[in-house]
Order: C-alpha cells, then sequence, then structure tokens
C-alpha cells in the first residue's frame, strides 16, 4: 500500500480530538499514517502523536492563522506526500479534501461512516442510502466524527516544514461573531432549535439546557434563515453542518429530508414536536408530542437535578 497522510483537524489554534479518530480510520484502512499539522506555531503539533501512527510533521506558515481555500490546499499539497489522505469531514476539510483531490487528480470520498480495508462506505441521496466503494488506488478522504474510537495519544518527535515563503494568498483577518458555545461539529450532544421555537430569544431555553448537558446548541436551515440573531454557523443539515453526536434532540424542527441528511446518523435521537405526524417522529428514537413550553421546563428541571 502507498503511504496513508492525516490532516489534522484544527480547531481555534489547537489539533481537534476528532485527529485521533482519523488515526484508527486509517489503521481500519490498513495504513499507518504520517500527520500533517498545518499551525502558526509548531508547538501545536507536539500533541499529534498517536499510537498507530508514523512522523509527525508541523506545517508552519502564517496562512495557517485562519482558513482559506487555495492558501491552505497549495500549501498542505506542497509538503503532503503521495498516498492516500485522511481529513475530518468538517465542512472546511471536506472543501480542503476536494482541492487537493482536484489538485492531485485523485477521487475524493466525502463523509465516510465505515472502513473495511480499501473499502469505504458514505451516505448518498442526503443520508436515504449508503454506497461502498472501493480505494484501488490513492484517494482522499473525509471521515466523520464520533464513527471510530481515538487512538491513544503518545509523545511523537515532530519535524516542522516552513511554509511562509510559499503563500499566494492569506486571509489576513476573519471577522466571525464570537461565541463561547461549542461548535455542533465537535459536539458529542446536541440540542437543536427549528422554526417552532417562534423566536430567537426562545433560543435561550434551549441555552439553558445545553449549559446542563454539556452540549452545542444548533438549528434548522428555517430557523437560521428566518432570524438573523441565529447564526447560520448553527445550521444542521444538507447545506449546513453534518453532526453525529451521542445525543440529538430536535425541538420544534419537523424533520425535513435535508435537515435529517445531516443528523440521522445520530446515536440517539429525541423529537420534542407538538404534531404527531411529523417526520422526525419517524427517526427518533424517543418522542415527546407535546409543546416545547411544556416540555422544556421539566426537562431542564430534571436534568438539573440530576447532573
Ligand atoms: C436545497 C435545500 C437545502 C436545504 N438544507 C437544509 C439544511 O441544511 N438544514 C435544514 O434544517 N433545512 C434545510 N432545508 C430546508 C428544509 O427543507 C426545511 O424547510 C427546514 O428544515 C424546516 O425547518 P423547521 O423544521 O425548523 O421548520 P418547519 O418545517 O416550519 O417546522 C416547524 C416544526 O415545529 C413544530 N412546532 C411548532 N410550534 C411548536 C411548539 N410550540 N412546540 C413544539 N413544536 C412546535 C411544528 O409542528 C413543525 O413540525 C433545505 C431546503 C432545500 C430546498
Amino acid at each position: 500500500m502507498s503511504e496513508t497522510i492525516v490532516i489534522a483537524e484544527i480547531n481555534n489554534g489547537v489539533v481537534a480530538d476528532v485527529t485521533a479518530e482519523l488515526v484508527s480510520a486509517v489503521i481500519a484502512f490498513g495504513g499507518s499514517p504520517t500527520i500533517i499539522v498545518p499551525c502558526v506555531n509548531s508547538s501545536i503539533a507536539d500533541g499529534a502523536g498517536f499510537t498507530g501512527a508514523g512522523r509527525v510533521i508541523a506545517c508552519k506558515g502564517p496562512m495557517f492563522a485562519s482558513y482559506d481555500a487555495a492558501g491552505w490546499a497549495n500549501a498542505l499539497d506542497a509538503v503532503t506526500p503521495a498516498g492516500s489522505i485522511f481529513v475530518a469531514a468538517s465542512p472546511r476539510s471536506k472543501d480542503l479534501a476536494a482541492r487537493i483531490a482536484a489538485r492531485r487528480n485523485i477521487p475524493v470520498v466525502q463523509d465516510v461512516v465505515a472502513i473495511d480495508g480499501s473499502n469505504l462506505t458514505s451516505p448518498v441521496y442526503s443520508g436515504k442510502a449508503m454506497q461502498t466503494v472501493n480505494a484501488s488506488a490513492d484517494v482522499v478522504v473525509s471521515v466523520r466524527a464520533n464513527i471510530f474510537a481515538a487512538a491513544v495519544s503518545v509523545p511523537a518527535d515532530v519535524s516542522v516544514i516552513d511554509q511562509s515563503g510559499d503563500v499566494l494568498t492569506a486571509v489576513e483577518e476573519l471577522l466571525a461573531r464570537s461565541s463561547e458555545r461549542l461548535d455542533v461539529a465537535e459536539a458529542n450532544i446536541i440540542i437543536s432549535g427549528g422554526r417552532g421555537m417562534s423566536s430567537p430569544e426562545n433560543f435561550s431555553h434551549l441555552e439553558r439546557i445545553a449549559d446542563v448537558l454539556g452540549a452545542a446548541v444548533g438549528a434548522s436551515r428555517a430557523a437560521v434563515d428566518t432570524w438573523d440573531d441565529i447564526p447560520h454557523g448553527m445550521q444542521v443539515g444538507q447545506t449546513g453542518k453534518t453532526v453525529n453526536p451521542n445525543l440529538y434532540i430536535a425541538v420544534g424542527i419537523s424533520g425535513a429530508i435535508q435537515h435529517l441528511a445531516g443528523m440521522r446518523s445520530s446515536k440517539y435521537i429525541v423529537a420534542i414536536n407538538k404534531d404527531a405526524d411529523a417526520p422526525i417522529f419517524q427517526y427518533a428514537d424517543y418522542g415527546i408530542v407535546a409543546t416545547w413550553e411544556e416540555t422544556l421546563p421539566i426537562l431542564e428541571k430534571s436534568l438539573a437535578a440530576m447532573m
């Protein structure tokens, strides 16, 4: 087999936990990956050694301060050896995966949820079917979070490659709405609100429960499109983020196919909806037919007592 490479997922300047899962994904693929860490400061690569992985390369450059599609693809393509490349299935890394695959003229398989040797399985048609493809040659693969057990972290020697001189484009400044909240793409528990929440102010009920559970707050597209105060970064679904938490609580969300596409692989789905015929109940492990106004205060109180 040719070389396998993991491009570490970086969140807020640190190596994200999903990187350890990518190592396990590569092991299931039959490889022992080289880990490449895009960074401004190479010291973050010290935490990127894992059992079953090979060397760690810190790819250092100012362009890695904020994501810029062309800048990252150019810089990482230049330092990544030939072989199969694994990234996390986050919106940013899926974009990067496609760009690197195009530059190398090799296939890309996105959103992989199972790996059996060179067989890669991923959802298609908004999650209505699964496809398995055989990767008989080099391929770029994005892997969903919370599928593979995390590889054990171990100390590793880090080689540093300075890409500072290879900057074609770079983002000078990123203006983002600041949020203390966990991103849905990284969360193990998510509570999401839809148009049924009636107003953005009512999302405070979801936030309080999220605080008790250590969860992230998500939203349907109808919610982010209707209310400016609900940022698009919270959107779960086909044109939002794909999530795969252990627990997904959908509140006032009908369960349109485009929403399901982003969350139906969650381990447990709980739906709270006043309409017993809402499609979300067909996919929920637990359903509560009631308004959120009746349900959330009781849920919050009970969870607070339990925790
Ligand atoms: C190309 C395309 C891409 C799309 N991508 C996405 C995507 O990424 N993510 C996404 O979410 N959608 C996406 N959509 C939109 C999708 O089709 C739906 O319109 C959207 O998901 C509906 O959001 P909703 O369930 O919040 O709203 P609604 O469909 O309006 O449902 C609101 C629900 O709240 C319930 N409700 C109302 N009041 C209460 C109450 N007081 N208590 C409890 N329940 C209550 C209602 O019974 C209803 O089921 C996309 C659509 C298209 C065409």
